[in-house]
């Protein structure tokens, strides 16, 4: 932390700022400049707590922070990328995955075909919601049990693993049950108590970045699960609120890069609650492996029309299997840039 006293502040005024730094547990080095005294707090302590004292003592101009706020996810903590193994699939390792399949579970009709398709065109997990965060309460909210069990039956026939969102913490683990990796949507990453639960779920989340949060906020909620017990984090950005009304959300994509400087976390892309729109996923999922993220995701529907949600961001499963085939030289690319970096 860097403390800035105000011009002309006091003797007693500094004397009690560096006090406090000390009641704090930090050591104090302070700087006497020609205009005012700058003091610097070094060590471990309650930084948040230290800081919001701090700013109101008297002649302080500013107090802010200089590390970051987050440490189990960080790079300075672990060097090594984190891989997360699912079944045959690793996320954050040698390999792009694509994870893919319908905004909502429907029916068995609906998933299995669904299923059957994305397997076969290379998807390495199978997505669909059971339990649906809806913004109005009169749309569809998910087959919940039903969905969760149509799912296992998907992965029975496919070897497909399952992704599919837990809402609230009571439902951890009956979730955790029937999925591979537990999906938390935007409208819940930052529901604290949820986030403090899958700290003990047993399985890898994927936490997906608020609507509008910021990446230090999403990299807050990651340090909530890991801080809880389960390092197994995967971080997904599917675009925030903007000004912009011609896509649904704005596609961060610039969050790739800078996610990989803060964080050893894998990185998923997910272009359709980004954009909204089907036509603009093929470029986006070229551009999301030219990023250098750790996979991508994608909702198919075999007939998108139909859907109880989100139909209009949705691929068939034709046009899924011609994006596939489209990436293979953007994929060879990726993976000689991974191994380039491994060495
Ligand atoms: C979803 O993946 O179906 C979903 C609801 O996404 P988000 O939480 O990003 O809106
Ligand atoms: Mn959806």
């Amino acid at each position: 932390m860097v403390i800035s006293m105000k011009p002309g502040a006091t003797k007693d005024q500094i004397e009690h700022v560096c006090r406090r730094i000390e009641e704090f547990g930090y050591r104090v080095h302070s700087i006497r400049g020609d205009e005012r005294v700058v003091i610097a707090a070094v060590g471990i302590g309650d930084v948040t707590h230290c800081l919001e004292s701090l700013e109101a003592a008297p002649g302080v101009e500013s107090a802010v922070r200089i590390s970051a706020p987050y440490k189990f996810v960080s790079r300075e903590y672990k060097k090594e990328r984190t891989q997360i193994k699912v079944d045959g699939a690793e996320i954050g390792g040698e390999e792009f995955i694509v994870i893919a399949g319908p905004c909502s579970v429907e029916n068995e009709k609906q998933i299995l075909t669904t299923a059957a398709g994305v397997a076969r065109a290379g998807a390495k997990l199978l997505r669909g919601g059971a339990f649906k965060p809806r913004t109005s309460p009169y749309d569809f909210q998910g087959l919940e049990l039903e969905g969760l069990k149509l799912l296992r039956r998907a992965r029975e026939e496919t070897g497909l693993s399952i992704i599919t969102e837990v809402m609230s913490d009571g439902d951890v683990g009956l979730v955790a049950e029937y999925a591979d990796v537990l999906q938390i949507g935007a409208r819940n990453m930052q529901n604290y108590a949820l986030l403090k639960t899958l700290g003990k779920a047993g399985r890898p989340v994927m936490l997906k970045r608020g609507l509008s949060s910021t990446i230090k906020e999403l990299l807050l909620a990651a340090e909530y699960v890991t801080s809880h017990g389960n390092p197994d984090v995967i971080l997904c950005e599917r675009g925030i609120r903007t000004f912009e009304t011609a896509t649904r959300n704005t596609f961060d994509i610039g969050a790739v890069p800078v996610l990989r400087e803060l964080t050893h976390l894998p990185v998923v892309l997910d272009p359709a609650h980004a954009t909204g729109k089907s036509s603009l996923i093929p470029p986006l999922a070229r551009a999301s492996v030219a990023v250098g993220a750790d996979g991508l995701m994608v909702e198919v529907h075999p007939c998108p029309e139909e859907a109880f949600s989100d139909g209009a961001q949705s691929l068939t499963i034709e046009q899924f299997e011609r994006m596939m085939q489209d990436l293979g030289p953007y994929l060879k690319i990726w993976k000689e840039e991974r191994a380039a970096v491994a060495v």
